[in-house]
């Protein structure tokens, strides 16, 4: 069982305008081949109704990070002594959730009526024997504490937000009654039924066509607004970044790279792989154009200095292979780890 091997002595400060605060957040899995580290102090914030992306190849850690705000970590993993995660509750006060058991009542609490998270594929977020209306009756009177008529009306009027025609109908049929684009819209339902501070969406639009992700992304923005939430979006896709992130985080190899607001980090990216993940989307002025993929793998272990050095085309020999670069800040919000930063600094 995923354990959560942690001090009970949390720095309470969580500034007023933050919902959450991620601080040195490491995670550790056993495998055969002994322990690794894949997610090794990460420092994220989020403000009240914001948008932090977290953007970065497959195994870079953006999923296991947000994983451990829910206590959702593999059996074999364990967040480590010193990491803090800091929420601030509906009540007003300051939880830290790296503290908390991951079958225990207090996370169970946060899970779904607080923090609340929808994905790629839909159909893991539903009961296939139960009804949609079902399913978000239960998790409505669970967290907000509405009577079962009460409850309906909501779900209906949720389905009818989201954008499905006749959500009277919808609310009595099956998940596999609805088609994918449909059941992306009713998992987002279900997900904000309960009302939660925060929304983590898990590349919920991958799978979909240009023209249904485009939908779902303007569907999110708008029940952001109209809900205030703040919600951490996680994708591979700085295209996707551009549409929906107010701040973004990059992440390579466990490691927040790069951070800032997302239109000066989309504008003037400063640390090589955001370039890179730049580069491997279609702008608007390179659509039909030649897109240029980031080179080779993510190693599978993680290498001495800069964990990007053996992919990175500037990489500085006998420095960025032994010397991992501090954060160099480049605004008031704004900063990335690379040692052509330091130099040009220094
Ligand atoms: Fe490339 Fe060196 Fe900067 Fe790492 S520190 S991103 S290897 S230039």
């Amino acid at each position: 069982m995923a354990t959560a091997a942690h001090r009970m002595d949390a720095p309470a400060a969580l500034p007023d305008d933050l919902l959450l605060a991620v601080r040195d957040l490491k995670i550790a899995i056993g495998t055969d081949e002994g322990r690794i580290v894949p997610v090794n102090g990460v420092d994220l914030t989020l403000g009240h109704g914001r948008t932090l992306g977290l953007v970065g190849e497959s195994g870079s850690g953006k999923s296991l990070s947000t994983k451990a705000l829910m206590q959702l970590l593999p059996n074999t993993a364990q967040i480590l002594d010193g990491s803090h995660l800091l929420f601030r509750t509906k009540q007003g006060s300051v939880v830290d959730l790296a503290g908390f058991a991951p079958r225990g009542k207090q996370i169970r609490a946060i899970r779904g009526g607080e923090i609340a998270m929808i994905f790629q594929e839909p159909m893991a977020s539903f009961s296939p024997v139960y009804t949609i209306g079902n399913q978000m009756i239960e998790a409505i009177r669970l967290h907000r504490g509405f009577d079962k008529k009460a409850a309906r009306a909501l779900a209906i009027d949720m389905l009818g937000k989201v954008g499905l025609s006749n959500p009277r109908l919808r609310v009595d049929q099956y998940p596999h009654e609805l088609s994918g684009g449909m059941r992306q819209r009713a998992m987002i339902a279900i997900a904000l039924a309960t009302n939660p501070s925060l929304l983590i969406a898990d590349e919920p639009t991958t799978a979909l066509d240009v023209t249904t992700q485009a939908q779902i992304l303007a569907l999110i923005r708008s029940l952001q607004d109209e809900l205030g939430m703040s919600v951490l979006f996680i994708t591979h896709d700085m295209g996707v970044i551009a549409q929906v992130a107010d701040e973004v985080a990059v992440m390579y190899m466990g490691e927040v790279v790069e951070y800032g607001p997302t239109r000066d980090v989309v504008r003037h990216p400063q640390h090589p792989y955001t370039r890179g993940l730049l580069a491997a989307i279609p702008s608007i002025d390179q659509i039909g154009g030649r897109l240029t993929p980031i080179g080779g793998d993510l190693p599978s272990t993680r290498p001495s200095g800069c964990p990007f050095h053996t992919r990175c085309d500037q990489a500085i020999s006998g420095r960025c292979d032994t010397v991992q670069p501090e954060s160099t800040a480049l605004g008031p919000s704004w900063w990335a780890r690379c040692h052509l930063l330091g130099q040009a600094a220094s």
